[in-house]
């Protein structure tokens, strides 16, 4: 694992024990649309007023922005309103002419992240730059890509670094836009507890509806930022109008949202955690006990199943095994999803372990060891 260098969210921004927030429309349409949409979030607490000038699409006949024309208008505006600007960069050519309008943060997208090429030439742009630049998290659950993209940008010399989970494109996934897996995110601040994390929740839902709750559960994990898309008439938007939300709106979820601290001082809070704390460690050691018996048990099974020359999977025996684990699990108050999930998990392993098993040579026995 490398190391990244970073300095502090507080360090770079100054915000401290609150959400960084970057809000703003998903495309700059018209300077009118920049000014009534800033205007308009004055009562929010707003630390960067965000638009897309360059807009990376899926299909070339949907809005791919104003393009430069726009960086004037963002900075015209971000200036009159008192708000620092970030815009989305894809090429080195947007860096330099991002900086040379004076735009304050820039962000890599998720469609730019995937692709290492881009990425370096970004990077080689960014080279002496002393602005924030956050990178998206790829459009795939790739977490070695998107550290990839961060070592890039760390390694051309910035230190003013941050990410943005925006969700994953995944199949199967219904709920979101963009699934979001929230483990990446959490894995990410494993190794790299330095790095400021924000969530989109925005391109997460896809859904205007949704953004509180998905803000919420980012605040509920400790995230650092959000970045919210607000559009002066989210319905009209030439780009993402089912996600947007009006600026009041965005000042009223701000509001709405509960920021959960790191800790607590409280030595009531302290001595409560611990106890409790080390009885799940106990739990948790009892239950890879059981587990590792159950291996065992799995193994013996196995030796049956080779002595007869047996398969290891019989279908009709697992269905009954989820049916009866399932449905014992909603007794105990478990949801199935997790239930199903952690069966899934304990059975693809029973299977691989009984394989091995077969192909092994038997033990040799007393009578066949004995000349
Ligand atoms: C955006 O922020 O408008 C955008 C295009 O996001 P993403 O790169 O996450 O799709
Ligand atoms: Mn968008």
């Amino acid at each position: 694992m490398s190391t990244l260098f970073t300095s502090s969210l507080a360090a770079w921004s100054g915000v401290e024990g609150r959400p960084l927030v970057i809000a703003g429309p998903c495309s700059a349409e018209s300077e009118e649309q920049l000014a009534e949409t800033a205007r308009r979030l004055r009562g929010a607490r707003i630390d960067y007023f965000r638009a897309g000038v360059w807009k990376a699409r899926t299909r070339p006949t949907n809005f791919e922005g104003v393009g430069a024309a726009a960086l004037p208008w963002l900075v015209k505006v971000g200036r009159q309103f008192g708000m620092k600007t970030a815009t989305e960069v894809a090429t080195a050519q947007h860096v330099e002419l991002a900086l040379k309008e004076g735009v304050d943060l820039l962000w890599i997208g998720a469609r730019t992240t995937v692709n290492p090429f881009s990425v370096q030439e970004i990077a080689d742009a960014l080279r002496g730059v002393t602005v924030p630049v956050l990178v998206k998290n790829p459009a795939s659950p790739d977490l070695a890509l998107w550290l990839g993209a961060l070592e890039r940008v760390n390694r051309a010399g910035v230190r003013k670094l941050g990410v943005i989970h925006r969700g994953f494109t995944v199949v199967g996934n219904k709920r979101y836009r963009n699934a979001p897996m929230w483990e990446l995110a959490i894995e990410l601040r494993r190794m790299h507890p330095d790095v400021p994390i924000l969530a989109d929740p925005s391109h997460i839902s896809g859904r205007r509806d949704m953004i509180l709750d998905v803000a919420q559960q980012a605040m509920d994990i400790g995230l650092d930022g959000l970045m919210i898309e607000a559009h002066s008439n989210p319905d009209q938007a030439w780009s993402d109008p089912a996600q947007q939300v009006t600026p009041e709106r965005l000042t009223e979820i701000i509001a709405l949202l509960k920021v959960r601290r790191e800790t607590s001082a409280d030595a009531g809070y302290l001595a409560s955690l611990e106890a409790l704390r080390d009885r799940i460690d106990h739990l948790d050691h009892d239950l890879l006990d059981l587990l590792a018996k159950r291996m065992r048990v799995v193994e013996e099974i196995g030796e049956y199943k080779r002595a007869n020359n047996v398969a290891t999977l019989q279908v009709s025996r697992w269905n009954a095994l989820l049916e009866d684990r399932l449905a014992r699990a909603g007794e105990l108050g478990l949801s199935p999803e997790y239930a199903r999930a952690l069966y899934e998990i304990i059975h693809r392993e029973s299977v691989r372990r009984q394989s091995e098993v077969l192909n092994e040579e038997p033990a040799a026995s007393a009578s066949s060891n004995s000349k």
